[in-house]
Formats: C-alpha cells, sequence, structure tokens
C-alpha cells in the first residue's frame, strides 16, 4: 500500500474519532476505540452465531425498524442487524416519535425468522427485555433497571429503553419478526420533551459507556435466550428474570386499551407473557396488550 493511501485511512478513522499517535520513521498507532456502534467495534465482542453476522450500519436513517423490515422482505437472513447512529423518523408504538439524537444512543433492529406458531410471537418483546436487562445488569451494575411491561426497560420509573416488535405473517406462517429497541446510553441532559420521562446509562451510572460493548452485550444475550425460547413451549423460563425485575410489580394499575379501561393489582405474568391483573373482588384477568398506568392513592393518574 502506498504512503498515500495509508494517510487516507488514518484521516478518515481521524474525522471518524480515532486517536492516532504518529511517530516519524515509525508510523502509526491506534490509541483506543471510540465504542461506536460500528460492525468493526461490535462484531469482535459477539459470541453469536448468526445475530449480529450480516450487520447493515448507517449514520443515519428513517427507522431502522424501516429498513430491517424492507431487507427482511428482500431475503436478509434471521439475525441480520441494522444500527444506525441517528433516525430521522424513529417510532415507538402507535406511531409515537422516538427521540434519536446522534452520537449518544443505541438504535437497532434484528430480524428473526422464529419457527414458531404466529400465536407466540406477542412473547418476543419480553424476550429481548430480560435480554437487554440482562445485558444491562451485567455492564452497568451501578444502577438497578426494572423491566416495564410489555416493552421498556426503565430506571426510577424513567424510560431507559423502548422495544418496538413488528411482524409480517400469513394465518398459519411468520414470514418475520423485526425487534427493534431504542437504548438512551450516552444522552446527558434528556432533551426538554423528555423530561421526566427519560433517562439514559449515563445519568443513571455517572459514567459514559461504550455503545459497541453494550451493543455486543445485547446481542449475545439476545441470541442465547431467543434459542432457548424457541426450544421452550413458552415464556416460563423467563417469568424469574421477567417477574423478579419487573417495575409494576404488585402496584395499583389502570390500562388503557383500545376499547376499554382496566383497573386493579398488578400480580404477576402469565407464561405468555400477558400481564395479571387482581380486581378489588379478588378475579384475575390476562391483559395481552395496552397502556400500563400507575394509579396513585388519590386516585389521580400519572403515566408510569
Ligand atoms: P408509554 O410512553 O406510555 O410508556 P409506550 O411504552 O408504548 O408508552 P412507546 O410508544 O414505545 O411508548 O415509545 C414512545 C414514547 O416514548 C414517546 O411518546 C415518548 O414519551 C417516549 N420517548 C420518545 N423518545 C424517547 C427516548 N429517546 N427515550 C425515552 N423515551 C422516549
Amino acid at each position: 500500500m502506498s504512503r498515500s493511501a495509508v494517510w487516507k485511512h488514518i484521516v478518515a478513522l481521524r474525522a471518524a474519532g480515532y486517536g492516532i499517535e504518529a511517530k516519524s520513521g515509525r508510523g502509526y498507532r491506534l490509541e483506543g476505540l471510540t465504542g461506536s456502534p460500528v460492525p468493526e467495534e461490535v462484531v469482535p465482542l459477539l459470541t453469536t452465531q448468526a445475530f449480529g453476522r450480516s450487520f447493515i450500519y448507517l449514520e443515519t436513517v428513517d427507522s431502522t425498524n424501516l429498513k430491517a423490515r424492507s431487507l427482511a422482505r428482500e431475503g436478509a437472513v434471521e439475525g441480520t442487524v441494522v444500527v444506525a447512529d441517528s433516525q430521522t423518523g424513529g417510532r415507538g408504538r402507535m406511531r409515537r416519535s422516538w427521540v434519536s439524537p446522534s452520537g449518544v444512543n443505541l438504535y437497532c433492529s434484528i430480524v428473526l425468522r422464529p419457527p414458531v406458531p404466529s400465536f407466540r410471537v406477542p412473547e418476543v418483546p419480553l424476550v429481548a427485555a430480560a435480554a437487554i436487562h440482562g445485558a444491562l445488569e451485567s455492564e452497568c451494575p451501578e444502577f438497578t433497571a426494572h423491566i416495564k411491561w410489555p416493552n421498556d426497560i426503565v430506571a426510577g420509573g424513567r424510560k431507559l429503553c423502548g422495544i418496538l416488535c413488528e411482524m409480517e405473517s400469513e394465518p398459519d406462517f411468520t414470514h418475520f419478526v423485526v425487534v427493534g429497541f431504542g437504548l438512551n446510553v450516552n444522552l446527558d441532559p434528556v432533551p426538554d420533551e423528555l423530561q421526566g420521562i427519560a433517562s439514559s446509562i449515563a445519568i443513571e451510572s455517572g459514567r459514559t459507556a461504550s455503545r459497541a460493548r453494550l451493543l455486543a452485550a445485547v446481542l449475545n444475550r439476545f441470541e442465547e435466550l431467543y434459542l432457548e425460547w424457541i426450544r421452550q413451549p413458552d415464556l416460563g423460563f423467563l417469568l424469574p428474570r421477567l417477574e423478579g425485575h419487573a417495575w409494576l410489580k404488585g402496584k395499583e394499575l389502570r390500562i388503557e386499551q383500545f376499547d376499554k379501561i382496566l383497573t386493579g393489582t398488578e400480580a404477576g405474568l402469565s407464561r405468555q407473557g400477558q400481564l395479571l391483573l387482581r380486581a378489588e373482588d379478588g378475579t384475575l384477568t390476562a391483559v395481552s396488550s395496552g397502556e400500563a398506568h400507575l394509579r396513585s392513592i388519590n386516585n389521580e393518574t400519572r403515566p408510569s
């Protein structure tokens, strides 16, 4: 390689934030990694067979879920990962927007082709939640995160991570499931519109974290749990984590669904991942989806 070709790479790496020491007559030395979620930093940390082995990294994208869905339609293999440094149209459930600034957070979507009957697909967000929670526990032991049914990870009730699963299927056949998550890593401060709603790993732990390490930890754990989930008949094997770290555990809830509002006390999860709600008369209802809101003692509702 010519000197000028080497120099071009050095310039590009420096522009990407890598510190490179130069010594005349000796050469260049990489001073360290940036922690960006680029394949060069993430893939060497993977212990997976499939997750992240096909890795698409984009500086910016409308939504990693949209990109992953279009790749899945074109035949992307299971475990294909789409990661972006920023999203211009990041989404939560029901088309709510997901605030996605560049350089600080993780925005990632994974293509799955689960060989299970489609009635089990609603269990997937909880498998993802258990994986992300487990990765946070090992990578960020300084603080405690909780799983907020059905699709969030919170710290002190503030959202650290949102999970969005989307599927394409026929009545008897699941073509693919895309599991997307947005994880606030080094976001600090929280933007005005998310004050009181969101937090980040940096805010909770008081230090910045490597997005590359976190992403690898999530992918490693997610593949492990996903493969086990396929072997199992239901989510029973994950209930100790899902219930043991549940943010809503034992709380008075008001569940808003499309057509009705349910109230009661959280009484755990079913093996299919439904939230069990105990009404005042003692009857139990299994809730499959909806929005959970805490009911405070004076009966006002406030978002949990
Ligand atoms: P809820 O907001 O009641 O928990 P939800 O879990 O269904 O509902 P989603 O639809 O998954 O929420 O996510 C969208 C919501 O998350 C937005 O309405 C906003 O309140 C919040 N939000 C948006 N961007 C972020 C972010 N980067 N970090 C944390 N929360 C965010």
